[in-house]
């Protein structure tokens, strides 16, 4: 394995190297930035590549440069088969399990192409030739920013800066949550130098809510909040009969768990969503509660320490029981 340093000056050297940039499925702000700040990096290096996303992703995020060229890989299986087959180089941004991708995890281990992560979650996997991986950075953003400095800082751009501060913003919980270090506000002034409309970027993110998604949300906070006192806890769930009475679409469940944590004394906020095969469910904890420990340990996911994620093949209400089961051994970091 070796280190990202002189990755790029490999990567010039070579006539048209075929390079393949991807990230977890249903990518969020950080994956999807990440993932088109390189794109758009490479682009400005004269160096053709294509970003492929596992699956869809929320309209809100289309309005970031580059995102018009990029293949979903669910409704282009076969293309994106024959890419990842024939790539040079594989980056996979903001993911470190090859589960996160789904079927593409498969393809991605039997490529003959160098893999390269870039990533801040924890325990990463070792499925990769190039890293450049810290879990103290805010984001994956934030470490595409550092690459680009360490690569050529005088190839960065407003197209790169914009979608950088996308990722930077969302993974901070808008500058708010603990992962936010002096060293993030850094950098998020390096990038507003290149004159990019941060209010315009914030407005796209958290102001372009369909009505649809304003009632759900309305309605998951009213009728189907549970709040656990003894383990200050705060649990939300929905069914696939709500998903499809509110329209629900990619991206309108994004921050939802947030309104569980918000409630004064909450340690832990869950939110189960009951999605055909399977459960998935997204932790977020405040102080001493690791969430990723707890998804990890229960239903098969992972995350940070404060915002984590899982799975479970048992039904919603099986699930919840199982959830339930496993608060009295966490008592001492919930009480
Ligand atoms: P979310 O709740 O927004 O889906 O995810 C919160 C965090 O947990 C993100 O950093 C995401 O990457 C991680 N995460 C979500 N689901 C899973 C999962 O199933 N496995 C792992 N390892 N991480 C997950
Ligand atoms: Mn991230």
């Amino acid at each position: 394995m070796s280190n990202i340093l002189s990755l790029f000056q490999e990567i010039k050297k070579l006539e048209s190297p075929k390079i393949i940039i991807t990230t977890h499925h249903k990518p969020d702000a950080d994956a999807l930035g990440s993932s088109l700040g390189l794109y758009n990096f490479f682009m400005n290096a004269g160096i053709p590549s294509q970003v492929i996303s596992p699956t869809d992703y929320g309209d809100f995020l289309n309005w970031m440069p580059g995102e018009e060229s990029i293949i979903n890989f669910e409704e282009n299986k076969l293309m994106c088969e024959k890419l990842i087959e024939e790539a040079d180089y594989i980056f996979c941004l903001d993911f470190n399990a090859l589960s996160r991708i789904n079927d593409m995890g498969g393809m991605l281990a039997k490529s003959k192409a160098k893999k390269v992560m870039i990533d801040h979650h924890l325990n990463p996997e070792s499925f990769y030739d190039f890293e450049y991986w810290n879990c103290e950075r805010s984001s994956t953003c934030e470490l595409i920013y550092e690459v680009i400095q360490l690569w050529d800082g005088s190839l960065m751009n407003k197209d790169i800066a914009q979608c950088l501060y996308a990722g930077i913003m969302t993974d901070t919980g808008s500058f708010r949550f603990p992962s936010t270090r002096p060293l993030t506000h850094v950098v998020v002034s390096e990038l507003l130098k290149f004159n990019i409309d941060h209010h315009s970027i914030h407005e796209c993110i958290f102001d372009s809510s369909t009505e649809s998604r304003i009632k759900f949300t309305g309605y998951v906070i009213s009728q189907k909040l549970e709040v656990i006192s003894e383990y200050h806890i705060a649990l939300m769930s929905v069914t696939q009969d709500e998903l499809t009475r509110y329209d629900v679409v990619t991206g309108d469940t994004e921050g939802l768990v947030n309104y569980g944590l918000s409630i004064k004394g909450i340690k832990l906020a869950v939110l189960f969503i009951d999605r055909k095969h399977l459960v998935k469910m997204s932790f977020r904890s405040k102080g001493d509660f690791p969430a990723n420990e707890f998804a990890s340990r229960y239903f098969k996911g992972g995350g940070h320490f404060h915002a984590a994620g899982g799975q479970s093949e048992l039904t919603l209400e099986e699930t919840i029981v199982k959830f339930k089961n496993a608060l009295p051994e966490w008592a001492h970091l919930l009480k």
